[in-house]
């Protein structure tokens, strides 16, 4: 049976347009409202240890990281990074605190962009001149990156506190030192871990500049907790257009965060969707194990690289309709499984054969959809009970 999908030609709707910005490249990833929004994450290796550093950026570009940045605390860490640079598939941004040098370093080293802390950089001050110079010689855009842990002590003392007032002051007054040098490349986070801080502070900063903005809940937490942080607060700011390049900062591998960003990304079409499962929450209408039917067919097409929305429901109140709408689906009742492909019922199995058949199924629409199987990553395993 041939099944006719192929990619919509209508972009998906999203909640807002994208605030309007100035432009900047991050290394091959353009930043701001004409490029789409990118997703970040931060290596936790030794930035010195070479090889472990470009291990972990491997495994962040193939999760579909965009951008990765590397601490540089030391002098060591700034030798490494040439070599970063040259041979990370993706663009990386060196994150520099205290240490005026390890900019100038950064720079010279073909980092796609530099992020400093206006907080920790009392002495950059007198070399904004300079560091401005060296950035525009080497297309080097500059992140200034306020953080609510380490507010400037002189917006502390006025404000009291790390408000969204003094987060914006400290990272206008940064980007005033740049632009009275005339350099405008500048991405701008004002992150705070509480997200009513931060989403308050961004709307503020959206109010007052056209620089994009790199959107981050600091310390957001482990990650259950900093996925819905993250999650709340991205999504009330992306609501109103407001964001460039995002980073969900979680107590967990890097790689996760990369998992959860993508995700929100998708959630509000901002990024295409790939694999989707919609499954019910189970009740007490349930003919089948829904949570373990969900389980396995997520694991089963773990890595499927196309767009794929997959209804695994759990009985026959709204699973017709829910697997009509769906590219695949199953209605399961009576020990039974209705497999639906594209709207129409093609097969009714038992129940123990209905996670093999959906995983069948996917594969076989996966091909016809570009026809290539190398975009599936990795062998799908089937567990069947
Ligand atoms: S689809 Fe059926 S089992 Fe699932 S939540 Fe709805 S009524 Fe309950």
């Amino acid at each position: 049976m041939s099944v006719e999908l192929g990619m919509p030609t209508i972009p998906p709707p999203v909640l807002a347009p994208r605030r309007t910005t100035r432009q900047l490249r991050v290394g091959a990833v353009g930043v701001g409202s004409d490029h789409p929004v990118s997703v970040q994450s931060m290596t936790t290796t030794v930035t010195a240890d070479i090889n472990s550093t470009l291990q972990q950026i491997a495994e962040l570009t193939a999760s579909g990281c965009d951008i990765v940045r590397v601490a540089c605390p030391s002098q060591d860490d700034a030798d490494a990074l040439p070599a970063i640079a040259r041979k990370s598939q993706i663009p990386v941004i060196a994150d520099i605190h205290f240490q005026p040098k390890y900019v100038f370093a950064a720079i010279e080293a073909g980092c796609a962009a530099v992020r400093v802390n206006p907080g920790n950089i009392k002495k950059f001050d007198d070399k904004v001149k300079e560091i401005a110079q060296a950035a525009r010689d080497h297309g080097t855009p500059i992140r200034i990156g306020v953080n609510a842990g380490s507010l400037d002590p002189r917006l502390l003392a006025k404000h009291g506190k790390a408000t969204p007032e003094a987060l914006v002051e400290s990272a206008l007054w940064e980007a005033g030192l740049f632009a009275e040098h005339d350099f405008h490349d500048i991405k701008i986070s004002v992150k705070h871990n509480d997200p009513v801080v931060m989403v308050r502070a961004y709307e503020l900063l959206a109010e007052s500049c056209d620089y994009p903005l790199h959107l981050g809940v600091t310390e957001a937490g482990p990650a259950f907790q900093g996925t819905i942080k993250s999650a709340v607060a991205f999504g009330a700011l992306l609501r109103q257009g407001i964001g460039d390049t995002i980073r969900v900062s979680l107590s967990a591998p890097p790689v996760e965060e990369i998992k959860v960003g993508t995700q929100i990304l998708q959630s509000l079409n901002l990024r295409p969707r790939k694999l989707e499962i919609v499954s019910c929450p189970s009740c007490g209408r349930a003919q089948v194990d829904v949570y373990k039917l969900a389980d396995e067919v997520t694991a089963g097409l773990d890595g499927l690289e196309v767009p794929l929305r997959v209804a695994v429901m759990g009985c026959v109140v709204n699973g017709p309709g829910e697997a009509r709408e769906a590219d695949l689906g199953v209605a399961s009742g009576n020990g039974k499984g209705q497999i639906f492909v594209k709207g129409k019922v093609i097969k009714t199995v038992p129940e123990h054969k209905i996670v093999e058949t959906l995983i069948e199924e996917a594969m076989r629409i996966a091909e016809e959809m570009d026809g290539d199987p190398s975009t599936l990553v990795g062998e799908p395993t089937v567990t069947v009970s």
